[in-house]
């Protein structure tokens, strides 16, 4: 075999085994293609919209295959849930607003959340477009606070918290 054919043949191994990687860790299906993403592979794309003034880097810009239909995928390999955390849709819902505003009419309507062992797919609701929108405003608000309180009792929270070293509000 000459050095060019070797060299076709390991990439074309690696072609294969990234397509491998992919598949396992972001339960990819053959049905839809990435398109970008914020965690190694391929082109990373930051969405905004000034508007509603939010932007973001979904883990995965999804194209589905056929209808070239594009949605965003958040991958979450640790989380172990039956039920889709609240915190979870807000978030993909944050990524959706974008990908609507990059891809207008190409924006499929939905987007997936992806846990260890289950998948959501969470469509564009007006509720939850309000609730996202709602939420945003809510942490805007509280940046320019000068005094932002605690708004849980989960001492869990407190224990993982960045900034429990400086907060006089901590559980823990
Ligand atoms: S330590 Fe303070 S800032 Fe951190 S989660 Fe607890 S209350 Fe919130």
């Amino acid at each position: 075999m000459t050095s060019l054919g070797a060299i076709l043949v390991a990439m074309g191994i690696l072609a294969l085994v990234v397509a491998w990687l992919l598949s396992r860790t972001t339960g990819v299906r053959a049905a839809a293609a990435v398109v970008a993403s914020d965690v190694g592979q391929l082109k990373v794309e930051t969405l905004r919209d000034p508007a509603l003034r939010i932007r973001g880097r979904p883990d995965y810009l999804m194209r589905e295959r056929g209808s070239d239909r594009i949605y965003p995928m958040e991958v979450k390999p640790t989380r172990e849930s039956a039920t889709l955390y609240e915190s979870d849709a807000l978030q993909l819902a944050a990524y959706m607003l974008l990908a609507e505003v990059r891809y207008g009419k190409a924006f499929a309507g939905y987007g997936i959340v992806r846990y260890r062992a289950a998948e959501f797919r969470v469509p564009l609701t007006a509720e939850l477009r309000r609730r996202c929108i709602t939420a945003a405003e809510g942490i805007r608000a509280a940046r320019q606070a000068a005094a932002v309180h605690r708004s849980h009792e989960v001492r869990a929270k407190c224990w993982a918290c960045g900034v429990r070293s400086a907060c006089d509000e901590s559980l823990t």
